[in-house]
């Protein structure tokens, strides 16, 4: 995915975790991807710009369609990120500049490192089920590792953690002692909860990490509150497990991480340190520098990079 929100300057984000268990909603806001794809943004969000190394997360549908490509995403460049595309329903058909070529499937992963460069298309293939539902997410990654080689996974199957009344596919880092394959870069976590009856959810979390919680469908409720879809619930750091009371058929995602230890600056499809880096990722992507290669399977124009205000401070 790209991220086409019209912000001519970069954003700094640093940790502001919350050294207690809290709870703050913060409610996802629109942002249209181009070509009709409206995706709900629930983070970067007003002052909730990280949780852990988890820098960027757009939901997307359901949407149910006979004709047509729902999702066309021309090719675009990243840097010092790793994409994690997640689907509930429907298929997205990812090409990249290392010759990838991979379709994903509800409950499989694609997890893209972009370490130093590379460049993406995603879209709806040819032959699909109509349907489309899913989101993408960025992971910071860490200053030893942002200029890695660039890498693409998929993982077909991921562990399932038993929760009493319902279960969590472990996308990402590890719940429960039960780990996911992924390689990421930093100790986190990314869950799917799904109710599998009525009841109450027990999850165990890492007292270190701050977590957050993204109501997908059905019924959920934390403490006090009902869960409204699309709210990023920022839930602190300090909680050894989490109680949801769920209705059968619910749908959260789970994320954590320890408190990221780097400011970092994003602005459009890149996560850099300094202003001057971004300035040189664009031109180099403009210019059609090797570092990003060309997506040579993709038929059609890539993205250009948006006009970049160039009055960006330094991290401090
Ligand atoms: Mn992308």
């Amino acid at each position: 995915m790209s991220n086409l929100l019209p912000s001519p300057e970069a954003l700094p984000c640093e940790a502001d975790a919350a050294s207690t268990p809290s709870m703050t909603a913060y409610p996802a806001r629109a942002a249209d991807l181009g070509g009709g794809l409206v995706v709900r943004r629930a983070l970067p969000r007003g002052e909730r710009r990280l949780v852990g190394p988890w820098c960027f997360l757009d939901h997307f549908g359901p949407l149910a369609f006979d004709a047509g490509k729902p999702m066309d995403v021309a090719p675009h460049p990243h840097i010092g990120l790793q994409t994690v595309t997640w689907l509930l329903e429907g298929e997205v058909l990812h090409k990249d500049s290392l010759g990838s070529e991979q379709m994903i499937r509800p409950g499989q992963l694609n997890l893209m490192t972009a370490g130093r460069g590379i460049s993406h298309s995603e879209e709806t293939p040819p032959r699909h089920s109509r349907a489309l539902h899913g989101l993408q997410f960025w992971l910071a990654l860490p200053e030893a590792h942002r200029h890695t080689a660039p890498a693409f996974h998929h993982h077909r199957e991921l562990p399932v953690v038993d929760l009493g009344e319902g279960r969590a596919i472990v996308v990402i880092g590890d719940l429960g002692g039960v780990r996911s394959p992924a390689r990421t870069y930093s100790t986190t976590l990314g869950a799917e909860v799904a109710a599998d009856r009525d009841g109450r959810i027990e999850i165990p979390l890492a007292r270190g990490f701050e977590h957050a919680i993204l109501p997908i469908r059905g019924h959920a409720g934390l403490d006090d509150t009902v869960l409204a879809p699309d709210t990023l619930y920022y839930l602190g750091t300090g909680r050894e497990r989490l109680s949801l009371r769920v209705r059968a058929g619910a749908r959260l995602m789970l994320l954590g991480g320890e408190p990221f230890s780097e400011r970092v600056l994003m602005w459009w499809n890149f996560v850099a340190r300094t202003p001057d880096e971004i300035a040189e990722a664009r031109r180099d992507w403009q210019e059609g520098h090797a570092r990003f290669g060309t997506v040579a399977a993709y038929a059609g124009d890539r993205l250009p990079a948006p006009p970049l205000t160039p009055r960006l401070r330094p991290p401090r």
